[in-house]
């Protein structure tokens, strides 16, 4: 079928009717050392980390249809990096937490998380399509609750209901798409009912994972529970910006839900100039909009993703007045500890006195900027 990547296709036994249907590439998710092995040629350092990730730690779970993005040859694939175990998982550095946004200590009611005074995330599943080696909630994903029952969840939507300065639920997980649609609509149109809550959030990486996911049926049962949804995903590399890929967010827009993408940094997948601008660029025309570029959590085993904070910042100088503004997104720091997104970026005033500001801008020029007199 058109667009389905080449290694995928090669000894094949499935039907192009099963590789379109989310069920069976959810059911046909990769869990073993095995099943990668078979798929990639594995070098020794991803055979050590896939049989520790078995044993404990992060479980692996790759849906075919991502795994068929993965470069078979080159472990240094972008797409692999993402989501193939590796011998440094096992490697512990400074500042590396379990749970590195503090979100046990924040937790208001069960599965949900307060850091801020509008907003909250309800974690409604712990389950995902893929289980990316960076996930920052890797300490609870695939524990095998899976998704949480709507009592279970009711003492979270008590809280919410409770406190009227919440306008903005974000639901969360795990992947709350790889819940069925009845549940994703029964939840959406409860939250509906609470009245003060302005806007939901549905925090999904399907477009990305398991894009067959994004059925028309699913965009017209999200819209018909909550018409006030944005959908939050996370491409971090073009390569993810299949025709597949980009066909789900064509659904999700045509619907009338907005898109936004969170990116997280990864060393040696996106940190680089070019990649990110062909990134940032092909999300915009899939109307998608780049929402955050969000410096790597201090999770435990994830030491060999990371990049030093300056490697962000001189990412935004370069693409800042390159890249078109709706296409450029704001680079975070979720400060360790859980205590809140902090905005970063390429200092642009250069002096400040006596009311004149010298800014820089992107091709270095200096400009004098006047304040009005003050009275
Ligand atoms: C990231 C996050 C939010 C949302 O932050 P925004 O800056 O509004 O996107 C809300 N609650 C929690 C717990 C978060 O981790």
């Amino acid at each position: 079928m058109p667009g389905q990547p080449q290694n995928s296709r090669e000894g094949s036994r499935f039907r192009d009717s099963d590789w379109c249907d989310w069920r069976w590439q959810a059911q046909h998710a990769v869990t073993d050392l095995q099943g990668l092995d078979d798929a990639l040629t594995l070098n020794e350092s991803e055979r050590v980390g896939a049989a520790r990730a078995m044993a404990a730690g992060l479980p692996i779970s790759v849906t075919p249809y991502y795994l068929a993005l993965c470069d078979p040859l080159d472990p240094d694939c972008p797409i692999r990096r993402q989501c193939i175990p590796r011998l440094e998982e096992a490697i512990a550095i400074r500042g590396d937490l379990r749970d590195p946004l503090g979100e046990q200590a924040h937790e208001v009611a069960p599965h949900l998380i307060q850091r801020y005074p509008d907003r909250v995330l309800l974690i409604a599943t712990d389950r995902c399509g893929v289980y990316c080696r960076f996930c920052t909630r890797s300490r609870l994903v695939g524990d095998g609750g899976g998704a949480r029952s709507m009592a279970a969840l009711e003492p979270a939507l008590a809280w919410i209901e409770a406190h009227p300065e919440v306008h903005d639920v974000i639901v969360s997980g795990g992947d709350p798409c790889l819940m069925s649609t009845g549940r994703i609509a029964r939840l959406l149109r409860r939250i509906r009912e609470i009245e003060h809550v302005d806007y939901v959030r549905l925090a999904t990486r399907t477009p990305v994972t398991l894009p067959q996911r994004i059925t028309d049926e699913l965009c017209t049962a999200i819209r018909e529970s909550h018409e006030r949804t944005w959908v939050m995903t996370h491409f971090n590399h073009p390569k993810e910006l299949s025709e597949e890929a980009r066909t789900a967010c064509a659904r999700l827009a045509d619907a009338g839900l907005p898109i936004m993408n969170q990116t997280v940094l990864l060393r040696g997948v996106n940190d680089d100039p070019q990649t990110l601008e062909a990134l940032f660029r092909g999300l915009v025309g899939s109307r998608v909009r780049p929402y955050y570029l969000l410096q790597m959590d201090p999770v435990s085993g994830t030491g060999h993703l990371r990049t030093p904070l300056r490697r962000g910042i001189e990412l935004m100088a370069f693409l800042q007045g390159r890249l078109s503004g709706i296409a450029l997104p704001k680079l975070i720091v979720d400060t360790p500890g859980g205590l809140g997104k902090v905005p970063i970026g390429p200092n642009y005033i250069r002096s400040t006195r006596d009311g004149v500001t010298v800014l820089e801008t992107f091709r270095g020029d200096l400009v004098q900027y006047y304040d009005p007199a003050e009275n």
